[in-house]
């Protein structure tokens, strides 16, 4: 179970806090021990796009840590009032500066080790033109057979490029849900 146990104090005093279970409840929560509000601690949503011209797809070279310099797909962490769609769309125009018309979700990943479930989307893009935004070095188009596998940032970004390319040879792209363990 992953247990991150990372909050110190509380959000709404500033007390220090204790990792204890509250009555009618099954597992610790982080419990103010001077106003006893309860911060409860949940998964968060990483959310992108599978950006594809013809056969090849989009990747950016992170600038940013973690993984600074390696290659991923343009995602990442939901903010609220967006829905999975509008926040890997917005995630793709601000990491890669790409122009994409939304398809269907493609995958959705359980990183439980984390704390996180990944949504990607496959994203058509419209034209070419591409402009990376500061957490981008770069933004590129790769064949299958150039993609820098040992340069992938993400195990989340490798399962979603292999079963992208995986459906593509068998004809038919489908909803592939996986755990990341
Ligand atoms: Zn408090």
């Amino acid at each position: 179970m992953f247990t991150p146990r990372s909050i110190k104090h509380c959000r709404a005093c500033g007390g220090e806090v204790r990792y204890q279970t509250p009555p009618d409840d099954n597992r610790d929560r982080a419990t103010c021990s001077a106003c006893g509000t309860i911060h409860y601690e949940n998964p968060l949503n990483v959310v992108g796009t599978l950006p594809f011209w013809e056969d090849r797809v989009l990747l950016c070279r992170r600038n940013i840590e973690p993984r600074r310099g390696l290659w991923t797909l343009p995602a990442g962490f939901m903010e609220l009032g967006e829905s999975t769609a509008e926040g890997a769309l917005r995630e793709t125009v601000e990491e890669a500066g790409a122009h994409v018309e939304m398809l269907g979700l493609f995958t959705l990943l359980n990183v439980t080790r984390v704390g996180q479930v990944h949504l990607f989307y496959r994203a058509r893009l419209l034209d070419t033109d591409l402009a990376p935004g500061p957490e981008t070095i770069e933004a590129q188009l790769f064949g299958e057979d150039e993609i820098p596998w040992d340069e992938i940032a993400f195990r989340t970004t490798r399962k979603t490029l292999e079963l992208f390319f995986a459906d593509r040879r068998s004809g038919s792209f489908g909803f592939h849900a996986a755990d990341i363990t």
